[in-house]
């Protein structure tokens, strides 16, 4: 099946009222992109009002030179409003666009001694003592490029280095990147769960590729599914929204953390940390330190020994 998609290049100013024409037209909704192509995007991301790019696809069949041409003169009036080039049209195939992020995804160094590898890399610049991550995220989320992530695996390695058989929660684990990271760096097993289905083959999939497929456990679910096994985690990785960690800290997201354990929470824009730390305390969570990169803080924590 082929795809055209419909691009343009717009200030802040104009991106919404391009989207709502795309939105008309298109089909399978439409994506508001900074321009220069992230390869993860969060949801709470709020890219600034300067240079978007607003993207739509539609079937390439026998109604798609009339609907590239209803789009070009809606386009037109609205350049009367706010000036804006003309739109870009492109042929996709399925494969393509499935793939198409591969090409901004290059070996990257984080931390001290992890090292990113996507699979399909051979880079030749890796030094003996590098911790090497191979990774093929596939449709799931965690390349290890996006901040969110990068706090983690900095926060993982630190806390990991005098702390070897940690037994470890990844809870919303995607890629599987962050539990994939825990065992290279001296954990002893990881439970990684996620309510995609599409994370768990993934983290298999990455399991497999490092070579730590004994060492995890992957299942779809979410914190009542870990809650109903009673279980009890030495560190809990929770990356996701912030609204997500707060729910979960108000249906005890605290009580999987093994008393003396500790805990790193991402995925938070920094006018939502001091909620998040809140939520946190109410589940007998005790924030130790935060993080940034830019607007984004990822909150450490411990579970006080009672
Ligand atoms: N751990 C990876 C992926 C983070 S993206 C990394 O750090 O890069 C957040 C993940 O949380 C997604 O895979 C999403 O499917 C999952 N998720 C969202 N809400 C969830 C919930 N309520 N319970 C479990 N997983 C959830």
């Amino acid at each position: 099946m082929n795809w055209v998609e419909v691009s343009i290049e717009v200030d802040g100013e104009a991106a919404e009222a391009v989207a709502d024409i795309f939105q008309r037209y298109g089909h399978q909704g439409v994506a508001i992109e900074q321009a220069g192509f992230p390869i993860e995007v969060w949801p709470d991301e709020v890219p600034p009002a300067d240079k978007l790019i607003v993207r739509a696809y539609f079937p390439e069949n026998n109604e798609a030179e009339a609907a590239k041409q209803t789009l070009r003169e809606a386009l037109w009036y609205m350049s009367r409003l706010y000036p804006m080039p003309e739109p870009t049209f492109r042929i996709v195939n399925d494969e393509d666009w499935a793939n198409a992020w591969k090409a901004h995804y290059h070996p990257l160094r984080l931390g001290k001694r992890l090292y990113i590898r996507p699979e399909w890399t051979h880079p030749t610049d890796m030094k003996p003592d590098d911790i090497v991550l191979i990774m093929d995220p596939g449709m799931a989320f965690g390349t290890g490029t996006h901040p969110t992530t990068q706090l983690c695996l900095i926060s993982i390695e630190e806390m990991l280095a005098d702390w070897p058989y940690a037994e470890v929660l990844d809870l919303g684990c995607g890629s599987g990147i962050l539990g994939i990271a825990a065992i290279k760096l001296g954990a002893r097993h990881v439970l990684g769960v996620d309510i995609d289905e599409l994370a768990v083959k993934s983290t298999l999939e990455n399991a497999g590729y490092n070579d730590v497929l004994e060492s995890i456990t992957a299942q779809q679910g979410s914190l009542e599914t870990v809650r109903a096994s009673g279980q009890q985690y030495d560190l809990l990785l929770a990356n996701i929204l912030a609204r997500v960690i707060t729910g979960m800290c108000d249906e005890g997201l605290g009580d999987v953390v093994r008393p003396g354990g500790k805990a790193v929470f991402s995925g938070i824009i920094l006018d939502q940390a001091d909620d998040v730390e809140a939520a946190l305390r109410r589940t007998g969570l005790e924030p130790t330190r935060r993080r940034t990169i830019t607007d984004w803080v990822a909150i450490e924590a411990i579970k006080p020994i009672a």
